[in-house]
């Protein structure tokens, strides 16, 4: 199998700068979206490490990368640690990450944060990740609705981060993959701005991948852009 990718990553409209980054990197079929924070403008640091670092491990060892994703988020939030430590005005940063590694075997995603990953299988989306936040663990246990959490005033407190401490759980999920599954990596700053069903419209649609990515931030931006918005698209193509 083979897969076709595209990435779109834009500033938003409310936001002075984009603190979001994302790896693409098709041949060895790894993906990634972080979604930086913090004060004194490291946000962007802190999801370039944690990108890079991936980009590392890719380009050291391609066939690795599916088995030592999750080190490789470990790795990440260790770097991210050591940057923080040694330019103490970075202190506060961190990011979110959610990676995604493809091959014949399967799919492999690791995840930290409330970054997401989606599959469109037979035109059904689901989302495969949890975010790691405050009403995300509300909505569990079951005293708010996903709706209230959708429009809670906490919505952007995070549980879970890169960056925070020297230690760092990481959710890990794996399974098969199917010729037309079609993998969404996003920032909250899509998924505040458009809902599950819209984003199931825009997903089912036959279109290119770059046109597809390119219309995903289009929405969030018609719907207000209030945040950075970074999407990344990933389609499995069987070999003809
Ligand atoms: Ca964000």
């Amino acid at each position: 199998m083979r897969w076709d990718a595209a990435a779109r990553t834009d500033r938003g409209l409310r936001r002075a700068r984009n603190e979001d980054a994302f790896a693409l990197h098709a041949d060895a079929g790894v993906y990634a979206v972080a979604d930086g924070m913090g004060g004194h403008a490291a946000g962007d640091v802190a999801s370039r490490i944690a990108v890079e670092t991936l980009e590392r491990a890719v380009a050291a060892a391609p066939g690795a990368v599916p088995e030592r994703l999750a080190d490789s988020v470990r790795d990440a939030n260790r770097a991210i640690r050591e940057h923080a430590d040694a330019n103490p005005e970075t202190a506060e940063m961190g990011t979110t990450l959610t990676a995604l590694a493809l091959a014949d075997a399967g799919f492999v995603i690791a995840h930290v944060g409330d970054s997401r990953c989606y599959r469109l299988r037979e035109d059904a989306l689901e989302q495969l990740t949890t975010d790691h936040t405050w009403v995300q663990a509300q909505v569990d246990a079951g005293i708010l609705s996903p709706e209230q959490a959708r429009h809670h005033p906490f919505g952007s407190v995070l549980l879970r981060s890169l960056g925070s401490a020297d230690d760092v759980e990481v959710d890990t999920l794996s399974g098969p993959v199917r010729p037309g599954d079609l993998f969404l990596l996003c920032s909250d700053g899509l998924t505040g701005m458009v809902d599950d069903a819209d984003l199931a419209a825009m997903l089912r649609q036959p279109i290119p991948l770059d046109a597809l990515a390119e219309q995903l931030v289009e929405a969030a931006n018609l719907r207000g852009g209030v945040d950075n918005i970074t999407v990344v698209l990933a389609r499995v193509v069987e070999e003809a």
